[in-house]
């Protein structure tokens, strides 16, 4: 037994005094808890330490733990760097290249936020008005219950509806018409343009080479956030390629580490990765990691929310 912890992190931020009360995230006075607690019952190491591990078939310190934030959010920076530096602990920060080339916002992020300004009753609607009128333009789309009672699943943390707008809009429709839907929905609910949205919502290079250079760790998380198994292998490759080749400045060969967007991943995506010079892979499936067992390319990740102050989990998932 070589347990690890990871912890996965997306927004940390004062969520309800902010603009977007209505955003799902950890709001930030429960992060500071959250990282006291860490300090008490954990011993929050660094990626390095853990590849290292892994290399010379070490055993970690007990009650070992790496903390992940993905995506890139301006938070990340904001408030997340300061309260790390300030307990010594690294963070591990894994940002899709593609936010900070094209001044985009994700799809993914796009629709949190649709999410956190639109009841789910007036969205569910909205959406159906958009795919009818988007059917008699010529599109070739799937009725609307056939669709829903595909995707539509509950899950840990959302209900069904919900689920449903997020797998619709995030993977099943057609890329471009996904992207056209998405972009109207957001234009509506936001109200703010897309590049000024974008330098709002995310860190940028020099911030994060700012983090790199006070000890944090950054690793892969492609270029533009795709389902990376559901892509041909030339253009999955790419994206990978292309993420490494803008972070070369804040990434150390030696220790590359892939973080899957979505967890999304299939033999060639792990082989592509390791090809290419990765020693570790962080998924997303919920529970703690054991190096003894555990293939490196696929560490599971618990959630910021299975830990105090927002839950006891970790102590009910083996
Ligand atoms: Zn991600």
């Amino acid at each position: 037994m070589n347990q690890l912890s990871i912890v996965m992190y997306h927004y940390v931020r004062p969520i309800k005094d902010s603009a977007y009360p209505g955003i799902k995230g950890l709001e930030f006075d429960l992060f500071k808890e959250q990282i006291a607690f860490f300090r008490d019952n954990f011993h929050v190491i660094t990626m390095e330490e853990v590849i290292d591990a892994v290399r010379e078939k070490r055993q970690l310190p007990e009650h070992a733990m790496l903390l992940t934030f993905d995506d890139g959010y301006m938070d990340h920076y904001q408030y997340v760097f300061p309260v790390l530096k300030e307990y010594g602990m690294q963070g591990s920060f894994f940002v899709p290249s593609g936010i900070l080339q094209y001044e985009k916002v994700l799809d993914v992020n796009k629709i949190h936020f649709i999410l956190a300004c639109v009841d789910i009753e007036e969205l569910l609607p909205e959406i159906y008005g958009l795919l009818a009128r988007y059917r008699k333009e010529g599109w070739q789309i799937e009725p609307d219950e056939v669709m829903f009672d595909k995707l539509a699943v509950a899950n840990r943390w959302d209900p069904k509806e919900v689920i449903f707008v997020k797998r619709l809009l995030q993977s099943y429709l057609d890329e471009e018409l996904r992207g056209k839907i998405v972009g109207e929905l957001f234009e509506k609910a936001v109200g703010v343009s897309e590049a000024e949205f974008s330098r709002q919502l995310y860190m940028n290079l020099t911030q994060i080479q700012e983090m790199k250079a006070a000890g944090m760790f950054f690793g892969l998380h492609g270029e533009r956030h795709y389902w990376l198994n559901h892509l041909p292998a030339d253009k999955m490759r790419e994206d990978i390629v292309n993420g490494m080749r803008y972070f070369e400045s804040v990434m150390d060969k030696d220790y590359l580490v892939m973080n899957y967007p979505y967890g999304g991943y299939n033999e060639e995506v792990v082989q592509c990765a390791r090809d290419l010079g990765c020693v570790l892979g962080i998924s997303v499936e919920a529970r703690h990691a054991d190096l003894d067992v555990d293939d490196p390319m696929l560490l599971p990740r618990l959630d910021t929310n299975d830990f105090p102050p927002k839950s006891n989990h970790w102590q009910e998932i083996i």
